[in-house]
């Protein structure tokens, strides 16, 4: 017998198992809007042009392959927070007290942690390890529903967590009486997670002025807020109008934690980039919190990849790759954009029963969440060979115009 004989079988993964039963189906119409990962209109994966000539460039320069330091690619994290937090944003100004300053005074005036991880998921993981490591007992909040993910991270770090309303079944809106009142709720002190823009999987995000009562309520509360930040610029086509949420949170000179990725917005999936924020109230404890996230990776996987850090200093770092980049994705985040109109319309029209749709265009980046139970989006699957996750969410990033007459009809037959 196998000494593993006790372990049972796992689950599948409710979003990647999607993207398996998918490749198994042979049916001509079939449609995968299960995984979050942009296609073109032809349903092709797409690799930006600006990867492209950002992995040339390291080509030509002959860039060795020598370990990073823990913390990863110092160019890269540089212009990691830049994004993020803006230029010009006085957490990440650097004093210069002398001229010729060597580089480790220059990062002793910073006022934020930051540390490249595993792409978002990895990120988030850390971060979640410095929780339990550091604020035994602490609660997260997450909203409800939220990415499945969040959930194993913080269940495998040993984090505490519980969900606080977000979405509103009879408006398929946002419920942010319910969201306030739990915050509110909340042991003084807890994490509040919050999707930076473009909340996976309801695309229904908060207003400004939303945004603003949600600040004010975490700083009465003293939480600590967490933003996933996902999808910069793939919201709104906009980099910094989709940082928005996180730039009012630390103008207001909070502490809080951004985990960011690069998988959607540059595309880089597989690549496994992304980065640990952690912008503290003075430099010295932005010091001792990156010396413990860099002590907290060390064992786990001792230094990150090196590939995808390169691409994003050199697409930002270089003003015409990165004004390449803004173009592309203007383009990506616009063809989403198209499409959602489409399937609106196409909705409208088909519809007999005068059911109000307006909430699909209300819903902002790769997902639209639909209202479909889970008997429907079965329905969906089985009957129609278009497949989602059994929350009812479809990205919009795997769907071409062509496809989206055929859509509303599977999502108006599903419905009734
Ligand atoms: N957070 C959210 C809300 C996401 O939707 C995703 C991607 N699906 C991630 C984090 C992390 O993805 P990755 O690890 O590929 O960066």
């Amino acid at each position: 017998a196998s000494r593993f004989e006790n372990i049972t079988m796992a689950p599948p993964d409710p979003i990647l198992g999607v993207s398996e039963a998918f490749k198994a189906d042979t049916h001509e119409m079939k449609l995968n809007l299960g995984v979050g990962a942009y296609r073109t209109e032809d349903l092709q994966p797409y690799v930006l042009n600006v990867v492209k000539k950002a992995e040339n460039l390291m080509l030509e320069r002959g860039d060795n392959k020598e370990y990073l330091p823990i913390e990863g690619l110092a160019a890269f994290n540089k212009v990691t927070a830049e994004l993020l937090f803006g230029t010009d944003n006085q957490i990440i100004l650097q004093k210069k007290k002398r001229k010729s300053v060597i580089d480790v005074c220059v990062f002793c005036s910073l006022k934020v942690a930051t540390i490249q991880g595993l792409s978002g998921t990895g990120s988030l993981r850390l971060a979640a390890a410095l929780i339990e490591r550091y604020f035994p007992g602490a609660k997260v909040l997450i909203s409800s529903p939220t990415w499945g993910n969040h959930k194993n991270i913080f269940n495998d770090a040993r984090v505490q967590w519980s969900e606080y309303r977000y979405y509103d079944p009879n408006t398929v809106g946002l419920d942010f009486n319910g969201m306030i009142a739990d915050i509110k709720a909340a042991p003084d002190g807890s994490f509040i997670l919050l999707h930076g823009c473009a909340h996976n999987p309801t695309g229904i995000d908060p207003t400004p002025e939303q945004w603003e009562i949600i600040a004010d309520v975490i700083q009465e509360k003293n939480h600590i807020p967490f933003f996933d930040v996902a999808y910069q610029g793939f919201a709104s086509g906009s980099l910094d109008t989709d940082a928005s949420s996180v730039r009012l949170f630390a103008a207001r000179g909070m502490e809080l934690l951004v985990a960011q990725s690069y998988s959607k917005n540059l595309g880089l999936y597989a690549e496994r980039i992304g980065a640990i924020n952690v912008v503290c109230s003075t430099a010295d404890a932005a010091t001792r919190v990156k010396s413990q996230l860099k002590r907290l990776a060390r064992p786990m996987y001792s230094n990150p990849p090196v590939h995808g850090a390169r691409i994003v200093a050199n697409v930002v770092g270089n003003p015409e790759l990165f004004s390449e980049w803004k173009d592309e994705m203007e383009m990506m985040a616009g063809r989403i954009k198209s499409v959602r109109q489409k399937l609106y319309s196409s909705l409208c029209t088909k519809e007999k029963t005068g059911k109000d749709w307006s909430f699909i265009l209300k819903q902002i980046g790769m997902f639209s969440f639909t209202g479909l139970n889970k008997a429907q989006s079965d329905n969906m699957t089985n009957k129609w060979h278009v497949y989602m996750t059994k929350d009812g969410r479809i990205s919009l990033a795997g769907l071409s115009s062509a496809k989206c007459e055929y859509l509303a009809d599977a999502i108006i037959d599903s419905y009734h």
